[in-house]
């Protein structure tokens, strides 16, 4: 498994956790989802999944086949603050 140590990184804006967005996974995640619902939210509004190696392709999929998704970064390229309105 990982070193929780590796899996902090600055500017995490929530809780502090790094893990896994997929229901019931308790897994550090590694991945950054980045989506957006054009019904709720303005075109330049990013909401954010984490998730494991496990389960990229699910909540990718999950996302994709509802026009959401908008990208794809490792947690390390997601290191600059991103800007959660609520
Ligand atoms: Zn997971």
């Amino acid at each position: 498994m990982n070193s929780p140590d590796s899996l902090l990184f600055p500017g995490s804006a929530d809780d502090g956790a790094t893990v896994c967005s997929a229901k019931g996974c308790r897994s550090a995640a590694v991945w950054v989802l980045a989506w957006n619902n054009p019904k709720l939210h303005t075109p330049e509004r990013r909401k954010t999944w984490l998730a494991c190696e496990e389960h990229r392709e699910h909540l990718s999929q999950f996302l994709g086949v509802r026009g959401f998704l908008k990208d794809v970064v490792t947690l390390e390229e997601w290191e600059s603050p991103v800007t959660e309105g609520d």
